[in-house]
């Protein structure tokens, strides 16, 4: 969050808005809490558990709407649809040696 989401001013170190003296500590908590399950979501879809990443990115946009989530969001929903069932049987482990 670079911006007072009351009245876009810009935010001081000490979570608060310099223009309109805003507590943000509470939108600033809830934006680094989204950017967690992100990244978590981002750690399940390595791992192919397409289904844990969707409930993990609807609780990031539960707490903030962003593009990333939503478009990773859409990139899970594909997957538990089966829509890239083909790519993922593909998918082989390193050859026998
Ligand atoms: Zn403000």
């Amino acid at each position: 969050m670079e911006r007072c989401p009351i009245c876009r001013g810009r935010i001081v170190p000490e979570a608060q808005c310099g223009r309109c003296g805003a507590d943000l500590t509470l939108p600033l908590q809830a934006e680094t809490e989204a950017i967690k399950l992100i990244q978590k979501a981002l750690c399940c879809i390595e791992e192919d558990d397409f289904h844990s990443a969707e409930q993990l990115l609807k609780q990031s946009l539960l707490l903030k709407s962003d593009p990333l989530p939503q478009a990773l969001l859409m990139f899970a929903r594909a997957h538990v649809q089966g829509i890239y069932r083909c790519q993922i049987s593909q998918k082989q482990p390193f050859p026998p040696k």
